[in-house]
């Protein structure tokens, strides 16, 4: 049977970590002035990344995989400041 990813994505468990997001832009404004593809709004597998009717990119951590994809894809600019949850917060993977 063929499961879909958002399936398997609905298996995972996700802790926030409210008071230190693991994952920072560093200068909006760059975002919205400078970086010309914004990728990160596609490129996210978890949708963390939402471009804004007005240009601006929100980036809410909740559900983030961990993959380090928006890292590298930010790499023209380094504007994604990304480091490991702290211990016993973020993904909980299940596996199967
Ligand atoms: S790729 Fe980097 S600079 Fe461009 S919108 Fe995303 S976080 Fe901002
Ligand atoms: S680490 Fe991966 S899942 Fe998390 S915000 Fe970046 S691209 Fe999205």
């Amino acid at each position: 049977m063929m499961v879909k990813v958002e399936e398997k994505l609905f298996q995972n468990r996700y802790r926030v970590d409210a008071e230190r997001p693991h994952i920072r832009i560093v200068k909006p404004d760059v975002c919205e002035y400078e970086c010309k593809t914004q990728q990160c709004t596609v490129c996210c597998p978890a949708g963390c990344y939402t471009l804004e009717g007005n240009g601006k990119v929100v980036l809410i951590t909740d559900g983030c995989l961990e993959c380090g994809t928006c890292r590298i894809i930010c790499d023209d600019y380094r504007n994604v400041d990304w480091e490991y949850p702290r211990g016993g917060y973020g993904i909980l993977f299940k596996f199967g």
